[in-house]
């Protein structure tokens, strides 16, 4: 037997619980969470390696509906952002709307029923609307090395980290050198015997700015909320003038290279050292990490940075490109995740029974990062072309969460069973995209990165300022939309609801 809500949303991170929150305030009560992990909070419950930290400044990371006065530091650490998250959850109300622990394995349209027809861990479901709010960065990624299987020691992904494995005093091979590694790396370097830190490419190294919130800022922020306010305007202003330089006049990010040069002549000393930790690429074309204490971790004795790739994996070590063998006793891979192949378009089937997956033939595209011709009733949050290299996701998603409210609004306020985004709309966004691409930093950079998709396109990025893309979220533009009532076999275009449907949301 299956069960029916009118909306289902697949995920309880920053994304699914926006869209619950949203819902309530709408007094939309008919919409459940489903949850694979045994708790909230998405990639802050999942990733607990020691250091993890967001590198947005907290007034921004974080809902604009609801301010947090407590942050201990100007960049939180994960467990507060985890903490934060289970708050908002309980003051939102929506814990009778979560079901954790609820895996979704498939999901496919009927268009005879006009409903979603979904597969779970835990039995069926139907809904009227699907939401993957799956996150971009949820599916850990291993690089593709001869012999990982065959390791007898201990394997972990940063995303998954074993906090009850004791790493005192262990040989240790560190793959990778992105933002969780850079985080990691410091805070377990004194405890490991020897590190050995495998760099395929350098990265580029801000200097952080971070620094504890006092209490006497706290108790302001308690007392006068608009104070707090005004420190998001800041962060939000700061950050967004950076996009001059990712995406309007590259030229501009020599004046970041700058700084970042400056950041590590300070700290390294060897030459030697600081030429293999130079980045051969435009800063920006990949994630810019900040940290202090990423380079000092590296020159502590019990460390070797090996600039080069993993090449296989043996039973008792790890070999790097040129051949040279180590012996270790653990490999923490930091290699990232799934990112521009989409997360759920593996499992999600259209009006014609095609995967979402196929449908993209290794190009994802969607209108505003959220929907797709062919996919009526769903709605994706952080789709294609929504990331961001200089500011807060959560204000990608706060603006998607307007989005969907939208369109739920549209189908629930009419007789129309189904909404379609337009596909000229759709084609017409996506060729606004490619050319707003072409010019960024993330194009001319000169560096491969895991923005791009199979076919070399960039699928990840978004390349416009962030106050654009909230402006074309939260402004519903009916006529991006069909709504219709029956199956398309019945019902030709436009019905009479589709007026109503349009008025209303105007
Ligand atoms: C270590 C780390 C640090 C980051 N730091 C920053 C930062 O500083 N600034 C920034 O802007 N962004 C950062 N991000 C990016 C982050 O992905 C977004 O900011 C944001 O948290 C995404 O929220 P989400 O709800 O969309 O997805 P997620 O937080 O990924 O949540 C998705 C949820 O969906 C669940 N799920 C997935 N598949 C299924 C399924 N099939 N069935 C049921 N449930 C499922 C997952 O278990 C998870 O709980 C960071 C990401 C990571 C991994």
């Amino acid at each position: 037997m299956s069960r029916h809500a009118q909306v289902v949303i697949i995920g309880s991170g920053f994304s699914g619980i926006g869209l619950g929150y949203s819902l309530k305030k709408e007094r939309f009560e008919d919409f459940v969470i489903l949850e694979r992990s045994a708790d909230v909070g998405g990639v802050w419950n999942l990733n607990t390696y020691p250091g993890c930290t967001c590198d947005v400044p907290s007034h921004l990371y974080s809902f604009s509906f609801a301010p947090n006065p407590e942050w201990s530091s100007t960049y939180s650490p994960q467990p507060e952002i985890r903490d934060y998250l289970h708050t908002c959850l309980e003051r939102f109300g929506l814990r009778p709307h979560l079901r954790t622990g609820v895996d979704v394995t498939g999901a496919a349209w009927n268009e005879a029923d006009q409903l979603w027809e979904i597969e779970t861990s835990d039995g069926r479901w139907t809904a009227n609307v699907l939401v993957s709010a799956v996150g971009p960065l949820t599916e850990p990624k291993l690089p593709d090395v001869p012999g990982i299987g065959r390791f007898r020691g201990k394997v972990m992904h940063s995303a998954r980290w074993d906090n009850d494995y004791d790493l005192a005093g262990k040989r240790v091979a560190s793959i990778g050198t992105g933002a969780s590694a850079i985080q990691y790396v410091p805070r377990i370097v004194d405890r490991v015997g020897e590190l050995f830190v495998f760099q395929r490419t350098a990265p580029w190294i801000m200097p952080h700015d971070k620094r504890p919130i006092t209490d006497a800022e706290r108790a302001r922020f308690r007392r006068n909320p608009a104070a707090q306010k005004r420190e998001r305007d800041k962060v939000y202003l700061s950050k967004e003038a950076l996009l001059l330089g990712f995406a309007k006049q590259p030229k501009l990010m020599k004046l970041v290279e700058g700084l970042a040069r400056k950041h590590r002549e300070s700290q390294v000393a060897d030459p030697a050292l600081r030429a293999a930790l130079t980045p051969d690429y435009l800063v920006g074309c990949k994630r810019i990490v900040p940290s202090n204490e990423w380079y000092p971790a590296l020159q502590k004795p019990n460390v070797t940075l090996v600039p080069k790739a993993l090449r296989e994996v043996r039973e008792n070590s790890v070999v790097d490109a040129d051949g040279v063998e180590r012996e270790v006793d653990a490999i923490i891979f930091a290699t990232g995740f799934h990112v521009a192949d989409i997360p759920f378009a593996d499992r999600v089937r259209g009006r014609s029974g095609e995967l979402l997956q196929d449908h993209w033939k290794g190009s994802p595209r969607a209108y505003l990062g959220a929907s797709v011709p062919g996919f009526p009733n769903f709605f994706m949050f952080l789709g294609p072309n929504t990331g961001l290299g200089h500011s807060s996701m959560v204000y990608m998603i706060e603006a998607q969460v307007a989005h969907i409210t939208h369109a739920i609004r549209a189908l629930d306020t009419t007789g129309a069973t189904a909404i379609e985004v337009e596909q000229s709309v759709h084609d017409g966004y996506n060729r606004r995209i490619d050319a707003k691409l072409a010019t960024t930093v993330w194009e001319l950079g000169g560096c491969t990165s895991f923005y791009r998709d199979v076919n070399g396109r960039n699928a990840s990025i978004y390349p416009d300022w962030t106050f654009r893309f909230r402006r074309d979220n939260v402004k519903w533009r009916a006529d991006a939309y069909r709504l219709t009532t029956g199956p398309a076999s019945v019902t030709e275009g436009v019905t009479p609801a589709v007026a109503a449907a349009s008025a209303i949301a105007r």
